[in-house]
């Protein structure tokens, strides 16, 4: 089998590259271990940056996302009970965030390749990446019991952190900077009317909490627990009242209902570098990952693909490979903001236990006192929220 980009993952990064290289008429496979329910399943980001709004758009997959993403002007921030409205668009000359469940996006996307012929194999095994430093790659893979040869020009590795793309960058040329928090997120999604229009981060002495929304009728809400929890120690009554605990003002109640997802994810920060080696171009979450307090997992996977695509795009139609030589210091420099802001998001609002955990907190303090009194202090939080359109 032969192809001009193999891509590995059929998440939101590999569907979406090889949407933007078909509308290139560039030629694309995509390989998936998973199968496209599970896929499309899976519960995860929801908060678009008005640029990911834009690369979806320009990808011709918006259709529904103009009609059922949730547009919002402002995000709230919330210190022991005392809640901040951050304006988004007035501080940032009008730009927004679209409230979409990420799961949305695959599905457009897998919709989408479905009718304009693109081969997606899913449920596929053993893949391996070879001659990545060579003109004629070889990705190798097992597909209904039989083992499958694909030949490429370039190699596109979308397969998320537990992916094989990015261990095919030799050892001696790869870095990776890596922060693990000693906690993680409890997430629920659950059958009932957000009980605020917008966002809200809490930050309560019992820990983080978020309230956050995927359509009119559905719910997303996060609390800060021990990575290590059995999820069988968070029965959904003890899930409401810390909710509860900790979102709750004297004059506002969150609205309880019924849980129908329910899971655990570890917070960490991770960045491999470089981004690419000979013909093979990571994106996404095979060579980054940011704890979820920024909602920018998503954002820079799209980011990255949409560079990458451009460089393909050069690369095929004029013939300068130019953009595939600088994709890896390019995508750096946004990833690196994104890792600051999302660092920085999560300082503020979490619970840090240990020795200095009473001096952590007067920072936190002092730090949503600075957002409470200073335009400027708000409105680093809201154009690295939105997203930066240059950097
Ligand atoms: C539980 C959870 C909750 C999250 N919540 C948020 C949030 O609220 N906000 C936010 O912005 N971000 C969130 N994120 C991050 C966000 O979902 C990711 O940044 C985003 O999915 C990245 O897209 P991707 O395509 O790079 O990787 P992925 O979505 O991980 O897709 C990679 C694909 O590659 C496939 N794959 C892996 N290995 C192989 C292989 N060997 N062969 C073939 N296929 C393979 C996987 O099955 C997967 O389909 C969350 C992530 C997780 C795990």
């Amino acid at each position: 089998m032969r192809t001009q980009v193999a891509i590995v993952g059929a998440g939101p990064a590999g569907m979406l590259l090889s949407q933007l290289l078909h509308l290139q008429g560039i030629d694309s496979v995509v390989l998936e271990r998973r199968s496209r329910e599970y896929v499309q399943q899976r519960v995860r980001a929801g908060v678009l940056e008005q640029g990911t709004v834009d690369v979806l758009r320009d990808a011709d997959v918006a259709e529904r996302l103009e009609k059922q993403g949730h547009p919002h002007h402002g995000v709230n921030v919330q210190f022991d009970g005392e809640r901040l409205r951050i304006p988004l668009s007035e501080l940032t000359g009008g730009r927004t965030i679209t409230v979409y469940g990420q799961q949305e996006v695959v599905k457009d996307l897998a919709d989408r390749r479905e009718r304009d012929g693109g081969r997606v194999y899913y449920e596929v095994s053993d893949v391996s990446v070879d001659g990545i430093d060579t003109e004629q790659p070889v990705v190798r893979f097992t597909s209904d019991g039989s083992t499958r040869e694909l030949r490429c020009d370039y190699v596109a590795g979308c397969d998320g952190f537990h992916g094989v793309c990015r261990n095919a960058v030799p050892d001696s040329v790869r870095t990776t900077y890596e922060r693990v928090y000693p906690f993680g997120w409890l997430g629920i999604l659950a059958e009932v009317a957000p009980s605020s229009e917008e966002l809200i981060y809490s930050n309560h002495p019992n820990g983080f909490a978020l309230h956050s929304l995927r359509s009119s009728e559905l719910s997303r809400l996060y609390l800060q627990c021990d990575p290590r929890d059995p999820i069988e120690q968070w029965p959904d009554e003890r899930i409401w009242e810390e909710l509860q605990t900790r979102l709750g003002t004297p004059d506002w109640k969150l609205r309880e209902g019924p849980v129908i997802d329910k899971n655990i994810t570890a917070l960490r920060s991770f960045v491999t570098e470089p981004m690419s080696y000979g013909r093979l171009f990571l994106a996404g979450d095979s060579a980054h990952i940011v704890p979820p307090t920024g909602a920018k997992g998503l954002n820079l996977a799209v980011a990255d693909v949409d560079r990458l695509a451009r460089a393909l795009t050069d690369r095929y139609h004029n013939g300068s490979t130019t953009g595939l030589e600088t994709y890896s210091q390019e995508c750096l420099r946004r990833v690196w903001r994104v890792q600051h802001f999302s660092w920085w998001m999560t300082s503020m609002t979490h619970r840090f236990d240990g020795p200095d955990s009473a001096y952590d907190r007067r920072l936190q303090r002092s730090q949503f006192d600075y957002l409470c009194s200073s335009d400027a202090a708000a409105t680093t939080l809201a154009e690295n929220y939105v997203g930066l359109a240059a950097v």
